[in-house]
């Protein structure tokens, strides 16, 4: 048949790499993919992590184009995931050394998502036992319960593949505290190299082109970010997404701000809510969110940096 059903495995420009996932013996094979036309011009882009139709499938030369997108669970805006059901928040201990603020926006953006996150602290081998007790304590009390480990040292990775098993993972943090080290320990995909040669030769086809429209047009290079998923041993999938480190807070309301922090979500359910309903804990009357928890003020700027980006638009 010239038709198969999988997933999206990368994207680049306007290809898509697609693992098949059923039928016909051709479990796991990877196909070239353009997307349809039509498809574009009445759906949204089809992202990485998409599950999706195949049609016209040569799979002598494993090229295809996609027919048509299967329904999401989920939608990551950035880096553009669909069906992503778990965030790795990555930090490191030392070099960069954990910094409370950066890691509260990184916090805020995943949580934003409504999809569910790890805390894990890399690089523990370069701080002492004493740093790592008093950082649990304080991520215990902003409502978390992180995972140490040291890719170096090879220490605390074993659970940390357990808790990656048969999800989709997406792993965020700044630059610098060991995201594509972690990765390329926890990849499977030693046999993907074949396929990967097609697909590169695909997108040096497509960059060759656009080079050539780009200097008639005398407009700027176009840049593509690249984003895969990359399968893991113990089953599962994990974002690759280099250059996606900025956490935006582009879908952070005033509103919903107060949603992404666990101390506030522990105080409204403990006690009541709060006399107004569009309270924002900012010393309104009847407001039950206290200013006595050490996140706080970080609350208060983010909320501040969220107000003046909604007054410019
Ligand atoms: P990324 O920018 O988040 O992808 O970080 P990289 O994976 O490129 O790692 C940045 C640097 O940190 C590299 O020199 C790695 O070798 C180093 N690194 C990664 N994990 C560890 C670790 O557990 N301990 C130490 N000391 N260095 C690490
Ligand atoms: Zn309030």
């Amino acid at each position: 048949p010239d038709q198969a059903t999988g997933f999206v495995a990368a994207a680049q420009a306007n290809f898509r790499r697609v693992t098949v996932d059923s039928t016909g013996g051709n479990e796991g094979a990877q196909l070239l993919c353009v997307v349809r036309a039509l498809l574009k011009k009445i759906k949204r882009r089809v992202l990485v992590g998409d599950r999706v139709l195949v049609s016209s499938v040569d799979w002598e030369n494993r090229t295809g184009m996609i027919e048509d997108v299967f329904e999401r669970k989920t939608e990551v805006i950035d880096p553009p995931i669909a069906n992503v059901d778990h965030f790795l928040v990555l930090f490191s201990m030392e070099q960069p050394k954990l910094e409370p603020f950066t890691l509260t926006r990184f916090l805020v953006e995943a949580e934003s998502t409504g999809i569910p996150l790890t805390l894990v602290l890399n690089k523990c081998e370069l701080a002492d036992e004493e740093a790592l007790s008093t950082w649990k304590d304080r991520l215990h009390k902003w409502g978390y319960e992180p995972l140490f480990c040291s890719v170096e040292s090879k220490s605390g990775l074993g659970f940390l593949e357990g808790t990656l098993k048969g999800k989709t993972t997406v792993v965020v943090g700044p630059s610098g505290v060991g995201k594509s080290s972690l990765i390329n320990y926890l990849r499977s995909d030693q046999h993907y190299d074949e396929i990967d040669d097609l697909y590169s030769e695909g997108v040096k086809w497509l960059g060759e082109q656009r080079v050539s429209q780009v200097s008639k047009s005398g407009l700027g290079r176009h840049t593509t970010r690249h984003v895969s998923l990359l399968p893991l041993t113990g089953g599962g999938y994990l974002a690759d997404t280099p250059g996606f480190n900025q956490p935006s807070l582009l879908k952070v309301t005033k509103k919903s701000l107060s949603e992404t922090f666990p101390e506030i979500r522990q105080m409204l359910s403990d006690s009541a809510s709060c006399s107004f309903n569009d309270c924002l804990h900012i010393g309104e009357p009847g407001c039950v969110v206290k200013g006595d928890w050490e996140r706080y003020p970080y609350y208060l700027q983010l909320l501040d940096e969220i107000k003046i980006r909604e007054e410019i638009q």
